[in-house]
């Protein structure tokens, strides 16, 4: 058994942010990841990160704007304010950290400009900005010499008298089951997102934090709200990150039209990732595609552009699609992306369970409400992971040690022998995970509708049933991946569940969530969040008022 003061579940930038402030605080802390640190989702985010600097002459207020206008007025405001007031420092803290941010002629540090905002605020490291900011925090926190759990399957969380007190993990190098006692512990484990296939998220992005919090009583808030990205490579999902528009690109369809004027004639391809998804897919719906696709052009960039700002799309380009991307406009379509929803928080990360905190996007705290503007993400990771480490630290101050029994773990380990114990049935853990991904990319989407989600639901309760049959390949101890797939399969039909009850009760359309049946927004009966709790006939959905505090819903132009 190990005992700490915090236990932060995850190592990308929102797990490493929220265990260096809790250090900073004076708690012991410990990280616990199932992949190597670097290997979080967060090192493949390309882009950038927003934050308005006054030093020229940008103002919180307007990133403010533009975000809630970009969540068609779901994202709870005085959640938004904490987070476009606070940008600055977290950049500035990163620059000083050693982040080394791309820099203008001028020297000074260099934006670019991203999809739903009218100025340039997005401070970016060539198209590689993730994996820069991941590097520069894992070294600061082996400075600070917090525990690091490395290869760690988180697969229950423990709780004693109402408040969660640590969790079980599979050591997955020996198969060893062990219980790591915290007085409070933050859920930093990243999206959901390959509940979906394709999608550009990595494998390993499978929602386990929001399944362990869901069943630990902690509800999943606005999980209707999936973000589908406008330039997605359509052999593999691949992303081509957002910067190659706010760096100039267009977008054009298979006559050569810049379609996007007809959409959103001021904005044009930097309007929301949600107006755009669903602009390429009409122009493909009515003909006037691409073999399925629509055309991303950079040529006019120029090569100078192209391979300093952009290089690593560029070679994405030459490896799967043979082209250069200063010679040739390259196919894309939308594609599954970013969950806006999660585990429902407050600014300080805490959620409705005492002591079990969340940050980065498995939580919603919420910034992003129904469509999340670009770049915006990064910042969510930095700014409410430091936020939730401060509070779990202070909350952890107050609280004696735990007493949790060892006897957790033996519950734990019949559990996962019951699993390993199962015999061959013909089925097996892919097929499932594939079909899971296929209905849910087909009926929950860019575009939905009732019988479409119903379909998406009925067949998620199905695949569970089938899940509970499902034998697990490999019986073995060491390094069990087939294991680890079989525990995540569980995790991601459980949010895949939530994801279409919620879906099913928004009877309107708002940001991500457009329903060809109901296309107008109703702010009269559902300028509301979804709640989902767990129940044994499936998800229960509750409702949450959105909190305004200056700027009340408008008509969305862009
Ligand atoms: C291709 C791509 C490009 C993107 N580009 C941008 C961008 O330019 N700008 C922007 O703002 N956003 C971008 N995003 C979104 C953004 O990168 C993510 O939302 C953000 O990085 C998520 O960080 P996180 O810390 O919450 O989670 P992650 O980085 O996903 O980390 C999750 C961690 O949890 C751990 N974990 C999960 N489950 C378990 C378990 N059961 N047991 C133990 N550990 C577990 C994992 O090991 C991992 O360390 C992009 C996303 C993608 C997919």
């Amino acid at each position: 058994m190990y005992q700490h003061d915090v236990l932060v579940v995850g190592a990308g930038l929102a797990g490493m942010r929220a265990a260096l402030a809790a250090k900073q605080a004076g708690a012991d802390v410990a990280v616990i990841s199932k992949v190597t640190p670097v290997r979080s989702h967060s090192n493949a985010a390309q882009g950038g990160i927003n934050a308005a600097l006054t030093d020229r002459g940008d103002d919180w207020k307007e990133h403010a704007y533009e975000t809630v206008k970009g969540s068609d007025y779901l994202g709870d405001q005085d959640a938004i304010e904490v987070l476009a007031q606070e940008a600055g420092r977290a950049v500035i803290e990163l620059e000083h950290m050693g982040v080394i941010f791309s820099r203008g002629p001028d020297g000074r540090l260099g934006t670019r400009h991203f999809g739903g905002q009218k100025r340039a605020r997005t401070f970016f490291v060539a198209d590689i900005t993730g994996q820069a900011m991941l590097h520069v925090l894992f070294e600061q926190l082996l400075k600070a010499g917090v525990r690091l759990y490395e290869e760690w399957f988180v697969t229950s969380l423990v709780k004693e008298n109402g408040e969660c007190r640590g969790a079980v993990a599979l050591e997955i190098a020996s198969g060893k089951l062990q219980l790591i006692t915290a007085k409070a512990v933050i859920l930093a484990t990243g999206g959901c997102g390959r509940i979906y296939e394709p999608s550009t998220n990595g494998l390993i992005v499978t929602g386990d934090g929001m399944a362990l919090a869901y069943d630990a009583g902690a509800p999943l808030m606005d999980m209707e709200m999936v973000q589908y990205h406008p330039t997605t490579l359509k052999a593999n999902g691949i992303l081509i990150t957002e910067a190659a528009r706010g760096e100039g690109a267009y977008l054009l369809n298979g006559k050569g039209e810049r379609f996007m004027e007809k959409y959103a004639p001021t904005m044009k391809e930097l309007a929301s990732r949600d107006v755009v998804s669903r602009a390429e897919t009409t122009e493909i719906n009515e003909g006037r595609g691409v073999n399925g696709c629509v055309l991303l052009d950079l040529r006019h960039l120029g090569r100078q552009v192209i391979e300093t700002k952009l290089s690593y799309i560029n070679e994405v380009a030459l490896d799967y699609l043979g082209l250069s991307l200063a010679e040739q406009p390259i196919p894309v379509r939308p594609g599954m992306h970013y969950m806006m929803g999660g585990i429902k928080t407050d600014v300080h990360g805490a959620t409705f369970v005492p002591g079990l905190y969340a940050a980065g996007e498995t939580a919603c705290v919420s910034v992003h409400g129904g469509n999340r503007l670009g770049a915006n993400s990064l910042l969510d990771t930095i700014v409410f992971g430091r936020r939730s480490g401060e509070a779990s630290a202070a909350y952890a101050a107050e609280r004696d040690a735990p007493t949790v029994p060892e006897s957790v773990v033996a519950d734990e380990e019949r559990r996962i022998k019951a699993l390993l114990d199962r015999s061959s049935n013909g089925d097996n853990v892919a097929k499932i995970r594939l079909e899971m991904g296929g209905v849910m990319n087909e009926n929950v989407s860019v575009f939905r509708r009732e019988e479409g989600m119903k379909k998406a639901l009925d067949t998620v309760k199905r695949l569970r049933e089938r899940y509970d049959r499902v034998p697990v390949q490999n019986k073995g101890k060491v390094f069990n991946t087939s294991l680890i797939f079989g525990l995540e399969l569980g995790y991601m039909l459980q949010v895949a569940e939530a994801i279409c009850a919620s879906a099913l009760s928004r009877k309107e359309s708002r940001g991500a969530h457009s329903r060809v049946d109901l296309p107008e927004r109703d702010d009269v009966n559902f300028l509301k969040h979804t709640l989902a709790y767990p129940t044994n006939d499936g998800p229960r959905i509750d409702w949450l008022p959105v909190t305004i505090t200056q700027w009340q819903p408008q008509k969305r132009v862009y």
